[in-house]
């Protein structure tokens, strides 16, 4: 069963957490019990396939679930050459005792594919064992990344419509040609006049509007979101670390039982709880080492114990990574608590009214334990990307590059020898511009279109450019509305056809 860890309401199966996505109460779902892992179950993993490993670590998980139903949702989100690497989720030795880990090889080249492939599948699944009859229209509001990959996820995906708003002014050029190109029949693809804020707040307001969702269920709808506080987006990030462990096993870089460290560039902290899951499951790691750029609200709060959204707001480098609430923390506070709904619900309170929350030193020592945690600056991050392209020629996006920095420095302080994995986030050729300018410096900017750059790009790290990319030059324009904020509302019914 799943629970909030706000502690109000009743268990609900996996397919109902999935569904609801947030809880009544404002709390995030979380299991009742994490399950665990023998030497076994471990061993059992390493002949299979990505697509198997991933069937047989969700079933721990979702177990209203049938076995072939997740077999299904997994070849639809992993299968069919999804993913350009046949592994999903290839691991490298970049040098000794130092790995990548490379989430990125999914249609949109950055790593939120990894779990938004799965997710509309789990979630259609869950609609048909619910007997939910509405079509559920999952609203976004994207500052890039996001925005695409549900798209890509949810293209065609039976009970779903998707509508993203991305700022006209605000996402690079390759970000917004992905999204105006897209394809599909249950999809549309708005610009908001103004900046992403604009865009998250005409969609919350959407969200918090009783009238107008009640309009909307009159017709037979319900709004739903994709964002990563949904359990089903949380899941299918627990089987990469798995699938990374398996694989090291198998190519004899570590033995079985060996401890490991994942050093994990965090933004909303999903994916580095995601480790934090197959931590307490059995899997053999050692750190989880908590990654961040100029927005160090997480640095700060590891080694302080207190959180605190008061502090400025850096547009950096590594844009997935600048967020100043970290949702995914309140799972973690609820674990380490020992399911203390009453204190997680005290804390997000004290965030929400006074901006900021203090743990105290016994659960931020518990942490701490777990979490060591680093951040570093864009100068830094962009010095990291032309280094470590010159020593080991291996070319970074920039938010694996701030993994990358922090996992050196940790190294070096620690002295902890444990082998690193760096989870690597992003293709470099989705920031093709950052990273043309560390490898190059800012002369190389002067090319005259963002294919051009791509094609540059690929030619110094000598690397082909992601063919979902570099099809966006010829790809037809689909969706070409802009609108204001206020008029949200009125594009969402529009798109719905419910009329006045
Ligand atoms: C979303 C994202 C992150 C941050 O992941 P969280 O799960 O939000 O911590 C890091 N890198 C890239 C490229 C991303 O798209």
């Amino acid at each position: 069963m799943y629970f909030s860890t706000r502690g109000q309401g009743d268990g609900l199966t996996a397919a109902q957490a999935i569904a609801q996505g947030i809880a009544p109460d404002g709390g995030l779902f979380v299991p009742e019990v994490i399950p665990c892992v023998d030497d076994a179950f471990l061993l059992g993993l390493q002949p299979l396939s990505y697509q198997e490993r991933a069937a047989a670590i969700l079933h721990l998980f979702l177990t209203d679930y049938t076995v072939d139903e997740l077999k299904s949702c997994v070849a639809g989100a992993y299968g069919d050459g999804k993913f350009s690497s046949p592994a999903v989720a290839p691991i490298v030795k970049v040098k000794d005792n130092l790995f990548a880990l490379e989430l990125w090889h999914g249609p949109t080249s950055a790593f939120k594919d990894m779990a938004l492939q799965l997710l509309p599948r789990l979630l259609s699944c869950a609609l048909k064992k619910n007997d939910e009859q509405a079509q559920i229209v999952i609203l976004v509001a994207t500052s890039g990344d996001t925005g695409k990959a549900a798209l890509e996820g949810f293209k065609d995906v039976e009970q779903t419509q998707v509508m993203v708003f991305y700022p006209e002014e605000g996402v690079s050029q390759i970000q917004r040609l992905q999204m105006v190109t897209q394809e599909g029949t249950n999809l549309k693809v708005f610009a908001v006049k103004g900046n992403f804020d604009d865009a998250q707040t005409g969609v919350k307001r959407i969200f918090n509007d009783t009238d107008f969702n009640a309009e909307l269920a009159d017709k037979g709808f319900k709004l739903s979101s994709a964002n990563s506080i949904n359990w089903g987006r949380l899941v299918p990030q627990i089987v990469y670390y798995f699938s990374a462990y398996a694989d090291l096993v198998q190519q004899q870089q570590i033995k079985q039982g060996d401890k490991v460290n994942f050093v994990v560039p965090t933004g909303n902290f999903g994916n580095i709880l995601a480790g934090y899951y197959a931590k307490q499951m059995g899997l053999p790691i050692n750190k989880l080492i908590c990654a961040s750029n100029s927005n160090n609200v997480l640095t700060d709060f590891l080694t302080t114990g207190v959180y605190s959204r008061k502090r400025q707001f850096y547009k950096t480098y590594s844009p997935s990574m600048d967020i100043l609430i970290s949702s995914n923390l309140e799972r973690l506070l609820y674990h380490v608590t020992n399911k203390d709904a009453c204190q997680v619900s005290k804390w997000m309170a004290e965030l929400n009214e006074a901006g900021e929350y203090n743990i105290g030193e016994t659960y931020l020592a518990a942490i701490k334990e777990v979490f060591p945690s680093g951040w570093v600056d864009d100068a830094e991050t962009a010095a990291t990307i032309g280094r470590v392209h010159k020593e080991y020629g291996y070319a970074l996006d920039p938010h694996t590059a701030v993994a990358w920095q922090v996992a050196e420095a940790y190294r070096r302080q620690s002295g902890d020898a444990t082998p690193n994995i760096i989870v690597s986030t992003a293709s470099p050729f989705k920031f093709n511009e950052t990273v043309l300018a560390a490898l190059a410096g800012a002369d190389s900017l002067k090319t005259e279109t963002e294919f051009a750059a791509l094609s540059q790009l690929a030619d110094m790290i000598n690397r082909p450019i992601p063919p979902a990319l570099a099809e966006l030059e010829h790809k037809p324009i689909r969706h070409t509305v802009v609108c204001s904020k206020q008029d949200m509302p009125k594009v969402v019914k529009a798109t719905l056809h419910i009329t006045e």
